[in-house]
């Protein structure tokens, strides 16, 4: 077993690590969440349990991964593989590619929450109702497409092969993470890496301000602009104010309605508190 974890050349063979290290993750996320509930009373089967994990994360990341790696593969032929950072360790090429895109995902998602026709492509993530380890992977399928050609586009033009494979697996870990329903305490770190002491609260029902916590990885930038919000108590419930479908396809076609002249909550529904 240990040997297959070693590809050709000794390097370790992320294409079986990836599924490994994602699934031992989510059992282990599973387990404290039983153990450890910031929320009591949580259901691990709760409503729309089957609509997240079959259709969003197992059928509809892997419809999308094939188109978005045809995408970034034609772009490829364009431009050539300048593998620019290849050179460089591991360990520094995902510290690179994580702060940069997370950068981009602070603006891009403080974005969705302001702009009518961007929120269009968030809300999903947003109606969930039971905000746990699977509810990070209820997003629109346009909203992955812009993000994650954003994101692995230049992993793939400029960094080592294996690259792309081990963001993506950061990826799910934290995804995971900043949503689960686990009672976290994680002191001073709290100001650098984000976890869900303050992601939960981004899917509060209650809004303050322009919208709080909009930061993925890092908890930083919203210290930075002015968007942190840790209040001393619980949200008061998750989701969204008005109805929203259930069903993975009938979610993906609410993004299509008319526009009626609603704005995004965080635009419209401030609270002072
Ligand atoms: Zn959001
Ligand atoms: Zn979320």
């Amino acid at each position: 077993m240990v040997d297959l974890l070693y590809a050709d050349g000794g390097k370790l063979n992320w294409a079986l690590l990836s599924p490994l290290i994602i699934t031992l993750w989510a059992w282990a996320v599973i387990a404290l969440e039983h153990i450890f509930p910031y929320d009591k009373g949580q259901k691990l089967f709760r409503k729309g349990w089957f609509t997240d994990f079959f259709w969003y994360t197992i059928v509809q990341s892997y419809v999308l991964s094939l188109v978005i790696n045809a995408f970034i593969l034609w772009a490829d032929e364009q431009v050539g593989r300048p593998r620019w950072v290849s050179d460089w360790p591991l360990w520094q090429q995902a510290i690179l590619f994580l702060l940069v895109h997370d950068f981009y995902i602070y603006w891009f998602h403080r974005a969705q929450h302001k702009f009518p026709i961007l929120w269009r492509t968030h809300e999903a993530h947003h109606s969930v109702k039971d905000v746990d380890w699977l509810a990070g992977s209820r997003s629109h399928p346009i909203e992955i497409m812009i993000n994650q050609t954003i994101e692995f586009m230049p992993i793939i033009l400029l960094a080592s092969p294996e690259m792309a494979l081990i963001k993506g697996t950061i990826d799910a870990v934290w995804g995971m993470w900043i949503h689960c329903n686990i009672n976290v305490r994680s002191g001073p770190l709290q100001y650098v890496i984000n976890g869900p002491e303050m992601h939960r609260w981004h899917h509060s029902v209650e809004y303050v301000g322009d919208g709080m916590n909009y930061g993925t990885k890092f908890a930083f930038w919203d210290y930075l602009f002015g968007t942190a919000y840790r209040p001393d108590k619980k949200p008061p419930g998750y989701g969204l104010s008005e109805p929203f479908p259930d069903g993975y396809f009938q979610q993906i076609a609410y993004a299509f309605r008319r526009f009626d002249g609603s704005k995004p909550p965080s635009a419209e529904q401030r609270t002072t508190s």
